[in-house]
């Protein structure tokens, strides 16, 4: 963990005790639990300008008054249902919901019809079952009101009695589960719904749209994740996200539990690289421009290597600009590519090394083979790589020693780094380190030249 005396700006802290009387005026006033971002360092030790998430109200802190923001541990245990029981029969979800307490509920998957659930009740000193019915891709208690997930279904009944016997009050949780909620309350990233204010889309990702939003007074980017099975296998990796902060990634600021998932990142106003390259070109990026770029996604992918983190889909598709020209690596711990699916168009073959590609051997050195992809999509402002080849044929050349042809223009010295990590045997691959002090070499050449 970071020293507190070198909190960075935007480091996210959680408050230790209450501080509701402030001394001076200029004090920030919270709650124990608050979320607090670091603003600044202030001159005098230990003082920090902060704003709070909530209020949005400036002011200073006190570096003892606070923790900073804890990594949320990769837990499977870790919930976003904790009140799914699965497979278990009525006679065991009545005793579940033992002593009875009015709206202690849980959720189980029905044996008598499959691909149904239902949700059994605790109401005066009784258990009632409601069959939860599977119809048209939703669910339904009454055929009236449907949900896509179960999630929706319980926030639905936990605000509104509707047609069952009572509102749901207290979730029964599955023995050996944690939920999510609480654990990501405690450790300061769930942010709260109603301080989120949703726009427009600005992208469209593998699980759906990518919206542009505000929460309280910042820009921020959201994705909104519905399907339950899908959100809890993204809690895992944005779990991951927890654990790094580097100025060449993309910020997760928290999460929200409003319908699945919402994963709430930093704004990147300029989009994509590869949209950034094509819809600008050679005319208007200059080389130590696409220099600077590479040197961004280098330093930012040896700090992953140092956390021993694997990427798996490193692509300038992958990479977003801010609004002052920094690329920063996004879907990391997102991105995973699942190879057992033979869907060929869902894995990226054209970045991904041979040993990857045969025998499901990802590593950073697998991950220095699709960064010298990269570099040769940034040489050559955003074209697709391997052109004209079908992916078969990329396959089969590869394995023959077949290698891209360095994009037009492209400095002689990056044709020699793309090369290098485009070797067969990956302990031959340069390390990020070695491409990040390459490339710093070449960028200062360039400016100096
Ligand atoms: P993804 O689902 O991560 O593949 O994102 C799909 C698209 O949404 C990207 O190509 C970007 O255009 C946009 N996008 C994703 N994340 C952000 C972000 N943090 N800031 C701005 N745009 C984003």
């Amino acid at each position: 963990m970071m020293s507190a005396n070198f909190w960075a700006s935007g480091t996210q802290c959680v408050a230790k005790c209450d501080h509701t009387k402030p001394k001076a005026p200029e004090e920030l006033c919270f709650r124990k639990g608050d979320i607090l971002t670091i603003v600044e360092p202030c001159e005098t030790k230990g003082q920090y300008k902060a704003k709070h998430n909530t209020t949005g109200a400036e002011g200073l802190l006190f570096t003892a008054a606070v923790r900073e923001r804890e990594a949320i541990r990769v837990d499977p245990k870790l919930s976003l249902m904790p009140w799914f029981h699965g497979k278990i029969s009525g006679p065991d979800a009545v005793q579940q919901l033992q002593p009875p307490e009015n709206g202690l509920f849980l959720i189980r998957e029905s044996i008598r019809h499959p691909g149904d659930y239902v949700l059994c009740v605790s109401f005066d000193n009784e258990v009632i079952h409601y069959r939860v019915i599977y119809k048209d891709c939703q669910l339904t208690i009454d055929e009236a009101t449907c949900f896509y997930n179960l999630i929706e279904l319980i926030e639905y009944y936990m605000k509104t009695q509707g047609a069952i016997c009572t509102r749901l009050v207290k979730p029964k949780p599955k023995q050996g589960t944690k939920s999510a909620e609480d654990e990501l309350a405690k450790a300061g990233w769930l942010l709260n719904m109603q301080h989120l204010s949703l726009g427009d889309k600005i992208g469209e990702g593998e699980f759906g749209a990518v919206l542009q939003g505000e929460y309280i007074g910042q820009k921020v980017a959201v994705k909104n994740i519905r399907c339950d099975v899908t959100a809890q296998a993204f809690l895992a990796e944005t779990a991951a996200m927890t654990k790094v902060q580097h100025k060449n990634l993309v910020r997760l600021l928290g999460v929200i539990l409003h319908n699945g998932l919402y994963i709430v990142m930093e704004f990147m106003s300029k989009g994509s690289l590869v949209n950034f390259l094509r819809t600008r070109g050679r005319s208007v990026i200059h080389t130590g421009q696409l220099l600077q770029f590479s040197l961004n996604v280098s330093d930012g992918m040896d700090y992953l290597e140092s956390k021993k983190l694997v990427h798996r889909d490193l692509a300038a598709r992958n990479i977003l600009i801010s609004k002052d020209n920094v690329a920063k690596i996004s879907d990391f711990g997102l991105a995973k590519v699942d190879l057992k699916c033979k869907d060929l168009t869902r894995i990226p073959i054209k970045w991904t090394a041979p040993e990857a590609l045969k025998h499901n051997k990802f590593s950073t050195k697998s991950d220095v083979w699709s960064f010298g992809v990269l570099l040769w999509e940034i040489f050559s402002y955003g074209r697709a790589p391997y052109p004209k080849l079908s992916l078969k044929e990329v396959c089969e050349k590869i394995e023959k020693g077949y290698r891209m042809e360095a994009p037009e223009h492209c400095p002689p010295s990056i044709c020699i780094l793309m090369n290098s990590c485009w070797e067969m045997d990956p302990g031959k691959r340069p390390s990020f380190k070695k491409l990040r002090e390459k490339l710093e070499k070449e960028l200062k050449a360039q400016q100096e030249g």
